[in-house]
C-alpha cells in the first residue's frame, strides 16, 4: 500500500480496488469456530479479518457489577499487535476504548437483556488484520456470534461505513479511502425479519453537507441489507444438516 495519498481515489469512475461506488468488499462468514465460546464468529470483510467470541450469560464477577433488573452487556474491541503495518502496542488504547464503548452502547440497545438479571454477556472481538471499517466487521461478526449462543435479540445488528472520497460517497471503504477521504461515517442498524427496523449506531469524522448524509445513510442501508443477507445465510448453514434439516431451532431475527 502507498504510504502517501494517491494521486486520486477514483480512476474512471472506479475506485483503486476496481469497485463500484456502492459496492462491498467481498466477505465470509464462519459460525461456530470456537470450542470454549457459547457463541463465535470468523469474519472476513475485505482485508480486515476479525474473530468473534460471546460468553454468557453467566454469572458476573465481581458481584458488585449485577444488576437486579438486566443482564449488563461487556464488549471489548481488540487489535492484535500485528493486524496492522506498524506493530500496534498491545493492550487498550483510546481508540479501542472508545470503539468498545459505542459498540457496546448499540448492543445494549438490542439484546434483550432484562431476561437476565444479575448477569453479564460478555462479547469480545479480535482483529487479526485491519484495512479500515474494523469496527464495522466486528459488530458483523459479534452479531453471528450472539445469534451462535443463543442470547435472545429485538433482531440483528449489521454495520458498515459509508466514507466520502474525491467528492464521492462510496460503500465500505478500505484503508486509502477512509486514510485519504473527505469523510468516514460507521453506521450499525438493527435489521428485524430482512427490515432495517432503527440505526443503532452513527459516526462520523471529516465533513459531509446535509444531502450528503442523507444519501450516505440511503447507501449504508443498502450494504446494511446485503451484510444482513450473508450473517443469515451464515447462521443457517451452521444449523442445517446435510440433509437440510434443522438441527437446532434458531431464530435469526429474536
Ligand atoms: P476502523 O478500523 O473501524 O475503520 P479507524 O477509522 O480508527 O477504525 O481506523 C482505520 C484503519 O486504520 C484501521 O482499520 C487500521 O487499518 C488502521 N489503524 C487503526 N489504528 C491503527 C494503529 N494503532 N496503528 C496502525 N494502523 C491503525
Amino acid at each position: 500500500m502507498p504510504e502517501s495519498r494517491p494521486e486520486k481515489l477514483i480512476i474512471d469512475g472506479k475506485r483503486l480496488d476496481g469497485r463500484k461506488f456502492d459496492e462491498l468488499r467481498p466477505i465470509k462468514i464462519e459460525v461456530d469456530v470456537l470450542k470454549r465460546a457459547d457463541g463465535s464468529c470468523y469474519l472476513e470483510m475485505g482485508k480486515n479479518k476479525v474473530v468473534a467470541a460471546v460468553y454468557g450469560p453467566r454469572e458476573v464477577h465481581p458481584r458488585h457489577l449485577q444488576d437486579p433488573s438486566k443482564a449488563i452487556i461487556r464488549y471489548r474491541y481488540n487489535m492484535a499487535p500485528f493486524s496492522v503495518e506498524e506493530r500496534k502496542r498491545p493492550g487498550p488504547d483510546r481508540r479501542s476504548i472508545e470503539i468498545s464503548k459505542v459498540s457496546k452502547e448499540a448492543f445494549e440497545a438490542v439484546i434483550m437483556k432484562e431476561l437476565f438479571p444479575r448477569s453479564a454477556i460478555d462479547i469480545f472481538v479480535e482483529v487479526l488484520q485491519a484495512d479500515a471499517g474494523s469496527r464495522t466487521a466486528c459488530i458483523n461478526a459479534a452479531s453471528v456470534a450472539l445469534v451462535d449462543a443463543g442470547v435472545p435479540m429485538k433482531g440483528i445488528l449489521t454495520s458498515v461505513a459509508v466514507a466520502k472520497v474525491d467528492g464521492q460517497l462510496v460503500l465500505d471503504p478500505m484503508k486509502e479511502e477512509d486514510n485519504y477521504g473527505e469523510a468516514d461515517m460507521p453506521f450499525a442498524f438493527l435489521i428485524r425479519n430482512s427490515k432495517i427496523e432503527s440505526i443503532a449506531l452513527i459516526q462520523m469524522d471529516g465533513q459531509m453537507t446535509k444531502e450528503e448524509i442523507k444519501m450516505a445513510l440511503e447507501l449504508a442501508k443498502k450494504g446494511a441489507m446485503e451484510i444482513y443477507k450473508l450473517q443469515r445465510e451464515a447462521i443457517m448453514k451452521r444449523y442445517v444438516t446435510e440433509e437440510g434439516i434443522e438441527v437446532e431451532e434458531v431464530n435469526t431475527d429474536a
